[in-house]
């Protein structure tokens, strides 16, 4: 128990990293009103209500069937459940982007948009599928960790009980997998696994058992449990940034690639070899520093943050100087790829305002630090994509009053905007720096952890 609240508190101070101050709330549902951060119960959310892995294969496989414009393909298999990992292509374009969804299991909302959305692209007739189409090869994975989603009864692998949906997969460590714990990401409670999102390695073909023993940094406390800190003479990679120095002595945090899952979206993202990279998240209770309403009411709940890769040049702009807390950004990323990374965000943030006030104008972003075992960070550099971290509030803990149909479609309307101005070539014309206008997230406390 100790060292499971050990790490988990941990995991959360990395997953925080960034984020601006914390507010107090008010208790429970006597806060509840309409607008503000807060549900009326923490079951106000029910997952029964997302696709299970079957009915997502099901739906993927009849969209497949209906139509000759898409490939279906499993990939892999989740490491408890032995769960298809499917991964779908569509379209032919000259640019290539990749997209995963859910590689946090209790993150379920990516996964129900691309169903919709493949329905769209799969079988529609307007000028806008027909130019996306033209332009985009656009490579998915719906479902990055389907032994978190589908997590049933008290193993996760019950076939009764109650769907619960949880951020890690079930994968048990065993001797001889590495030569410590990845301190990062596994998950030391009653059930083992690892947080899949803290598993990706920037080196090109790394196994655990390449690194130096001294790499690693091992716990006082928890002998087994060491973080990967990889010294920046031992990256492959060059440094791309203008600037043309490498910020940092060693990256920490690195990823070991030891779960089926990442190594499936590893191949998937090296095959793709994307110019485009986007992630899909879950966000908990976060608000509008300053809401629409002038402080008239609850302050107003972000519907989604986003966040950018990018580099030390812009970690070192003025205005941007939140950065220097989380790190100086990803130095692995050219200049045209940092420029590409602000505008893939902030075009969303733009298709959001065309919804006017209230429900879809609330984006707020994160400060930017690599987490070096994440997708965005240890990917990005090698085929030098511009990123998107998309952290839509409200799909789990912490769970809020953003319908199932706010989530979704939130995630939509970002995606679609994506795919039909990288068609149209106006992404170009977003410029970048409006990115850093939109107002950092702000956390608050929720009043269901007390
Ligand atoms: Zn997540």
């Amino acid at each position: 128990m100790h060292r499971r609240q050990f790490l988990r508190t941990g995991i959360a101070a990395v997953s925080l990293a960034g984020l601006g101050s914390t507010v107090s709330g008010q208790s429970g549902g006597r806060d509840y009103r309409p607008g503000g951060p807060w549900a009326p119960n923490e079951r106000a959310i029910n997952y029964n209500a997302y696709l299970d892995n079957e009915e997502l294969g099901k739906r993927l496989q009849k969209i497949d069937r209906r139509s000759d414009r898409m490939e279906l393909d499993q990939i892999g298999a989740s490491a408890g459940r032995g769960d298809p990992i499917w991964e779908v292509t569509i379209g032919d374009g000259d640019e290539s982007l990749h997209l995963i969804n859910q590689i946090h299991g209790d993150e379920p909302s990516g996964a129900e948009a691309v169903v919709k959305i493949l329905n769209r692209l799969a079988t529609g007739g307007s000028r806008q599928v027909e130019e996306i189409l033209d332009n985009l090869t656009i490579t998915i994975v719906p479902r990055v960790n389907p032994d978190g989603a589908n997590f049933v009864g008290d193993d996760g692998l019950g076939t009764d009980g109650e769907l619960r949906q949880r951020r890690y997969n079930i994968n048990a460590w065993e001797e001889g997998d590495s030569r410590y714990l990845n301190a990062q990401s596994y998950y030391s409670g009653d059930v083992p696994g690892y947080d899949l999102n803290r598993g990706f390695s920037i080196l090109p073909g790394f196994e655990p058992g390449d690194e130096d023993e001294d790499w690693w940094s091992v716990l006082d406390d928890f002998p087994e449990f060491g973080y990967l800190n990889v010294p920046v003479e031992d990256i492959s990679l060059d440094v791309r940034d203008p600037s043309g120095e490498n910020p940092y002595d060693e990256l920490f945090g690195v990823g070991l690639n030891l779960n089926p899952e990442t190594q499936a979206v590893t191949e998937s993202f090296l095959d793709a070899d994307p110019d485009w990279a986007i992630t899909h998240h879950h966000q908990g209770a976060n608000v509008v520093p300053e809401s629409p309403d002038k402080g008239n009411g609850p302050q107003w709940q972000s519907i989604m943050s986003v966040m950018a890769p990018f580099g030390p040049r812009y970690a070192g702009l003025e205005g941007v100087d939140y950065a220097g807390y989380v790190g100086s950004g990803n130095p692995y990323l050219s200049e045209d790829a940092q420029r590409r990374s602000l505008q893939l965000n902030q075009l969303v943030n733009e298709r959001a305002q065309q919804f006017g006030k209230g429900k879809f104008n609330t984006l707020t972003r994160y400060g930017y630090g690599p987490l070096w075992g994440s997708y965005l960070d240890a990917l990005c550099p090698r085929t030098d994509a511009a990123g998107m971290l998309y952290e839509v509030s409200h799909q789990s803990d912490e769970r809020g009053h953003k319908a199932i149909g706010t989530t979704v479609k939130i995630t939509v309307e970002g995606f679609m905007a994506t795919f039909e101005r990288i068609a149209d070539g106006s992404i170009s014309e977003v410029d970048e720096l409006d990115y850093f206008d939109m107002p950092l997230a702000q956390g608050i406390d929720s009043p269901f952890d007390r």
